[in-house]
């Protein structure tokens, strides 16, 4: 059976390169990167490597990179970090209403300590506007926080433009980058961001380690307390080998962005028109204009979401919703039901995130299986009235 992976937002294969980069850290270079000793040094070398090379990605220098667990790490260390650090009686955070849930639950979090949290709102299109993020500000305002490329739509964020309205009013912005460093070009300086989250396992490096970017001299509290490690922002032994995977596919993926990313847009288009020709009752969820290369969320009125993915992975399709499992019931996208879908077209909507791998053989595979498959689990549902054949006379 042919298989087409089409879910390269929630994680990408390992690149051939990264694995070989990591290879002798899992094996003969074992040192501890803060021993002093030449097998000690070693390590370091390859930890220290890694930091320009993630640097150069984004445009920041070396010592503003601070190696994590991943990105929801980095969006923690990021969050609390910053509003740890400030010194006020009361605290206030905006974000918006689309964010990853590293984001998300971190200011839930904050809000059963006593922190304020704003969550400004988007409009159908997925785009928050600058100008409700400057109505939310407030004289406690500690942190702004608004992702770069929403996972599920692919949609950009006006990051710069709200970074700006952060600096006029000197107030530290993150953003979280997991879907677009290394998609798109992003730049810490460019983009007028204070922090940055990326992860290695989105952009063909591996799971459990990524980066927080901290522009110098910006003041931040660390998350757990040990060793002096990492310029005492992230104590404990650095993943050698994890931080040295990051630093190559953050090389790889810069070395290849625009051909790469021309490439994959090429490919979305034809998915959408392919669906949106073959597919009755399908639409596209989102800016069709400001987002990554590599994502579509479709929805395909009168079908279970869930449903789908799972036909889809029968035939040796691999998509997914945004949905989320949660006591049982499935919830549908906050993303979806924040750009205003109703529930039921929110359950109703997959999204194909593609990748490195994908050829447009995979395109054509899957806009061929896509219209039986829909149609089928269409018959099933009592919502649909099957278009009347006209009777022979
Ligand atoms: C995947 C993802 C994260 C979490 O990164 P991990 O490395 O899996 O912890 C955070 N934000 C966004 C937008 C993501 O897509």
């Amino acid at each position: 059976m042919r298989r087409v992976y089409f879910d390269h937002n929630a994680t990408t294969p390992l690149a051939p390169q990264v694995v070989q980069a990591m290879m002798p850290f899992l094996a003969e270079e074992y040192g501890n990167a803060s021993s002093i000793h030449s097998v000690g040094q070693r390590a370091r070398a390859g930890v220290e490597q890694a930091r320009a090379q993630v640097a150069a990605l984004i445009g920041a220098r070396e010592k503003e990179i601070v190696f994590t667990s991943g990105g929801t790490e980095a969006d923690n260390l990021a969050l609390r970090g910053v509003v740890g650090a400030a010194e006020r009686l009361r605290k206030h955070v905006i974000t918006s209403t689309i964010e990853h849930h590293a984001v998300l639950n971190t200011c839930q979090a904050l809000e059963a300590e006593g922190i304020c949290v704003t969550y400004v709102p988007v409009n159908p299109a997925g785009l928050v506007d600058p100008e409700e993020v400057r109505r939310a500000l407030t004289p406690d305002t500690v942190l702004i926080t608004v992702m770069h490329a929403n996972n599920e739509l692919g949609t950009l964020q006006p990051v710069a433009e709200i970074a700006r309205i952060a600096r006029e009013h000197r107030i530290p912005f993150h953003t979280d980058a997991v879907q677009s460093a290394g998609k798109i070009p992003v730049d810490v300086r460019a983009l007028g961001v204070d922090l940055l989250s990326l992860s290695a396992h989105k952009i063909y490096g591996p799971k459990g380690v990524g980066a927080l970017y901290i522009r110098g001299g910006l003041p931040l509290k660390p998350l757990m307390f040990g060793g002096h490690h990492e310029r005492d922002r992230r104590p404990g032994t650095e993943n050698v080998a994890g931080i040295v995977g990051l630093g190559a596919a953050a090389e790889l993926a810069a070395a290849h962005l625009d051909s790469e990313g021309a490439r994959l847009a090429v490919l979305r288009d034809e998915l959408e028109e392919g669906i949106l020709v073959r597919v009755p009752h399908a639409g596209i969820n989102g800016d069709r204009h400001r987002r990554t290369p590599n994502t579509t969320n479709v929805c395909f009125d009168f079908v279970e979401g869930e449903a789908l993915v799972i036909a889809l992975d029968l035939k040796g399709i691999a998509c997914s919703t945004g949905a989320a499992c949660s006591s049982g019931a499935v919830e549908p996208s906050h993303v979806l039901t924040a750009i205003g879908l109703p529930p039921e077209r929110a359950r109703a909507s997959l999204r194909f995130s593609l990748g490195r791998q994908n050829t447009r053989d995979d395109i054509a595979h899957v806009t061929e299986m896509l219209p039986g498959v829909v149609e089928h689990l269409r018959e099933l549902s009592p919502l649909y009235k099957r278009p009347v054949a006209a009777t022979p006379q």
